[in-house]
């Protein structure tokens, strides 16, 4: 039966849109606009007006996260995740729509990646879709998973853009392929009542309610998300979940295990298609930018070491003992049929939380691409 969700849309945040010259006269900034109703519109004619004035960088991103860029990608949407050779990777491929979130979680890898503050969302989506069309035709063989969310959220924007509905409506054919849309939101009114073919999962990150509450600002609250994924199970579309990243905190056995007893009881858990766990890693520069804009998180004062990879991360005891906690819970509820598994970790971690290692699955790769089309 639908749940009635009161929602909270990260896209009301926005206060001014921005839309490059040559892209006014595009449908889809026609729409987004038509869509935005009274948010003031300002036309951008060079290079140098892109930048928004909000002031230095990293604090210009609370006020950058307001603004909205309509443009044009020029480069390229569709490329393979850069995972790191150091660390077993899920071979993604990465779609990428905009950059930037309106939400604003303190741990927020991307705020060390950008140097603007500003939200951008291309508009040229048939070179998009153009793409999509040319690799599935160059390699006929291959199976993809492909997500949106890598530089952003899949579906923070999307009252706006109504991207979900275009992608969803063209991955339902494509066999060879699946689409993840994963977000912190509950902004799924785009996805009822399409015929999607099973060929896209809808994904939310989870994290226990005292970090969701506390260190992911403008994001829906764990009910809401749950709900959300209740309603999109309801309408046929198979799940994922990611605790990712996993955050050492008082009372963190508690936290995830009352997230975990609130994912079971709250969607069909014969709708999972995967689940993955991932502690929290960053580059060092986020510490520095995440401790000026968020004074008061206290996370990142944990103990860490410098991965292989240049990041972050907690001791490998540390990892283990919260992956192996969070594991035993998971699989006591978990559809035989679910993929769990880490995101970036190595063979001993594997080893020691699941008893093998990929490898010995046919890989990670082939584990996930199993849980989707045995389904
Ligand atoms: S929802 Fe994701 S992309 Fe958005 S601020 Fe949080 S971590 Fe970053």
């Amino acid at each position: 039966m639908k749940r009635a969700v009161k929602r909270q849309d990260p896209s009301d945040s926005i206060t001014m849109i921005h839309v490059e010259s040559d892209c006014i006269d595009h449908p889809v900034t026609k729409d987004i606009l038509a869509r935005a109703g009274h948010v003031p519109v300002k036309v951008v004619t060079d290079e140098k007006n892109r930048m928004l004035d909000v002031g230095p960088y990293p604090n210009s991103l609370s006020q950058g996260k307001r603004h909205l860029l309509l443009g044009r990608n020029r480069g390229k949407f569709f490329k393979p995740c850069p995972g790191t050779k150091e660390y077993i990777c899920c071979d993604y491929q990465v779609l990428n729509i905009g950059m930037n979130c309106p939400m604003d979680c303190v741990y927020c890898i991307l705020q060390a990646y950008m140097n603007n503050p500003h939200l951008s969302f291309f508009v040229n989506v048939e070179d998009m879709l153009g793409e999509l069309i040319q690799a599935f035709s160059d390699s006929p063989e291959q199976f993809w998973r492909i997500g949106t969310g890598e530089f952003t959220d899949s579906l923070a924007l999307d009252r706006l853009t109504g991207l979900s509905r275009i992608l969803v409506e063209f991955m339902r054919d494509k066999e060879s392929a699946v689409l993840e849309l994963k977000t912190k939101t509950a902004v799924i009114d785009n996805l009822e009542g399409l015929n999607h073919g099973g060929r896209t999962i809808v994904a939310w990150s989870l994290n226990s309610p005292v970090i969701v509450k506390k260190e992911e600002i403008r994001t829906s609250s764990l009910e809401q998300r749950l709900a959300a994924a209740a309603n999109c199970a309801s309408w046929g579309y198979r799940l994922a979940f990611h605790f990712d990243p996993i955050i050492y905190h008082p009372g963190w056995q508690e936290g995830y295990r009352d997230t975990i007893d609130l994912l079971f009881a709250m969607v069909p858990k014969d709708k999972i298609a995967w689940i993955s766990m991932g502690c929290l890693r960053y580059l060092p520069a986020l510490k520095k930018i995440a401790s000026q804009r968020f004074p008061t998180s206290r996370f990142f004062q944990e103990e860490f070491i410098e991965g292989l990879d240049g990041k972050a991360r907690y001791f490998r005891t540390l990892r283990v003992e919260m992956y192996q906690y969070i594991y035993k819970l998971l699989q006591r509820k978990t559809d035989p049929r679910t993929c769990i598994y880490l995101c970036m970790e190595n063979n001993e971690i594997w080893q020691a939380v699941f008893g093998f290692i990929p490898e010995e699955k046919g890989g990670l790769p082939q584990m996930l691409d199993m849980a989707v089309r045995r389904q």
